[in-house]
């Protein structure tokens, strides 16, 4: 049931003064079709759990499965194709600039095997997804904040991964915009039946959208629970 479990992760950073210690004894279940946050202070080790969770980094000690299998026994063209399964946007968009919207969203279908109509058509499929349709045409620098995180949604979710996560998407946005975001988020984890990872260091996020929620300090997690146990105003 558990679509992301990791039992006594460790990671530490090689560097030239020496080993940083950046995640240690890390257990977590995320069930398929959970809202989960996961919120800390800045240096916390969120975003390197993040690319623990996804592949990006390798770690030292424990267990980290994703739908049932672990990372570190992946060879590279298994960890390539086990990352479709995992859309990610970020705080700063990561759009290209010389791309039209379609042009962004399309990206990530270059090596799906899908040939140039059907990469069109689900471009199209994508941008109504996040109700950007008549932007298809537009560049980035043509579009407000929200919209470009659109375009950065519609393309995680090209490749139609059964997990979404969310590396501080709204923390360059203004509220209304971070509010329609999320709720943007929230209609796709109902309508597509997909996981969503959150990470944050805005309470308020993790409030507006989650329904469980990890916090983290220091490179471990503190407390675990329903956002509505662990943030009650008693
Ligand atoms: P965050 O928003 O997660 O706090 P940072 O600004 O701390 O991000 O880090 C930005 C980038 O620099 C990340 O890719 C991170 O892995 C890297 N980084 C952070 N701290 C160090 C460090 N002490 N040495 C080398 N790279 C670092
Ligand atoms: P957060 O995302 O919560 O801000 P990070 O995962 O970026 O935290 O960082 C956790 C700790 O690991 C911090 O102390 C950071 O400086 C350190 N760190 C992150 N990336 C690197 C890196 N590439 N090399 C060395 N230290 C790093």
């Amino acid at each position: 049931e558990a679509i992301v479990s990791i039992r006594n992760l460790k990671k530490t950073y090689r560097t030239e003064d020496g080993d940083k210690l950046a995640l240690h004894d890390i257990d977590l279940d995320i069930a398929q079709g959970d809202i989960y946050g996961i919120i800390g202070l800045s240096g916390a080790g969120k975003s390197t759990l993040v690319r623990c969770i996804n592949g990006l980094e390798r770690y030292d000690e424990g267990s980290l499965k994703v739908d049932g299998r672990d990372i570190a026994d992946l060879s590279t063209k298994e960890l390539r194709k086990a990352r479709r399964s995992i859309g990610m946007i970020f705080q700063s968009f990561n759009l290209m600039p010389s791309r039209t919207v379609a042009g962004n969203a399309e990206l990530a279908l270059l090596d799906s095997g899908l040939d140039r109509e059907a990469r069109a058509s689900r471009v199209k499929e994508l941008l109504g997804l996040v109700d950007l349709s008549e932007k298809a045409q537009s560049y980035p620098n043509e579009l407000s904040g929200g919209q470009k995180q659109r375009v950065a949604i519609a393309r995680a979710l090209a490749n139609n991964p059964s997990i979404l996560l969310s590396d501080e998407a709204t923390s360059a946005l203004d509220p209304n915009t971070t509010k329609s975001i999320l709720k943007l988020l929230k209609h796709l984890h109902d309508t597509l039946g997909l996981t969503i990872i959150i990470i944050t260091h805005q309470m308020s996020v993790i409030k507006q959208i989650c329904n469980r929620v990890a916090v983290i300090e220091h490179g471990t997690i503190v407390e675990e629970g329903k956002v509505f146990d662990i943030f009650a105003n008693p």
